[in-house]
């Protein structure tokens, strides 16, 4: 899972991205409004944690625009005590929900597990599921019928957006893109070294799913 933090208090942005990386999120960091809706236009992030307060361009100005240019990605809007007005403003807006500062860790945790819950797939927070495949987030394992295997942390990023978005094609560059970014130097044959080791493991616990290769696209779950 892909998150973008929108938060100009750096100290906090940046515990929160060390937290949320903790948890197996692939995290961005914008500090600012601008820097932020450039982000969130590409639409690869499956929520925002969006502060209301920002210089640039403030939080409810930045979902507008997301909404406007038909960005539906969920949006976690971040609120001071006192910004009640804004709260309702961002929620009328197109907030998916918000949170008050401060606001306990757990508690963040929990509300983008549940923005990011998909319907059917997950069993509990920490296991999905594709028909008795099991993808284990905290232990980083595959399970098919009590054999399991551990992954590397890349190997369990690719895993998660193959069993989330099963029998389709995800393409190369968007495996790139959600996983290492933009900018990154990664080449197509690292991502194909990452699915030989995947499909390894796959047959090893002999779960009956298979990789497949799109030629020259990219790859499904099937
Ligand atoms: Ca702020």
């Amino acid at each position: 899972m892909k998150l973008l933090i929108v938060e100009d208090e750096v100290q906090l942005a940046d515990a929160l991205t060390e937290i949320l990386k903790r948890n197996k999120y692939i995290v961005d960091t914008c500090y600012d409004g601008i820097d932020g809706l450039d982000n969130g236009l590409t639409g690869v992030y499956d929520c925002i944690i969006l502060d209301i307060m920002l210089p640039g361009m403030n939080g409810i100005e930045v979902l507008r625009n997301l909404r406007q240019e038909k960005i539906s990605t969920p949006v976690l809007l971040l609120t001071a005590r006192s910004e009640i007005e804004d709260k309702i403003n961002g929620l009328d807006t197109g907030a998916d929900d918000y949170l008050t500062k401060p606001f306990v860790t757990d508690e963040l945790l929990a509300r983008i597990r549940a923005l990011t819950r998909r319907k059917g797939e997950f069993i509990d927070e920490s296991r999905m599921d594709y028909n008795g495949l099991l993808l284990n987030k905290n232990t980083s394992s595959v399970i098919w019928q009590g054999n399991d295997v551990k992954l590397s942390l890349k190997e369990y990023q690719i895993m998660e957006l193959l069993i989330t978005n099963p029998r389709q094609i995800l393409p190369k560059e968007r495996i790139i893109e959600k996983i290492w970014g933009y900018e990154s130097d990664v080449e197509y044959n690292n991502i194909e070294v990452y699915i030989s080791f995947l499909r390894k493991k796959l047959s090893v616990i002999s779960a009956p799913v298979q990789i497949r290769t799109a030629r020259g696209v990219g790859y499904s779950l099937e």
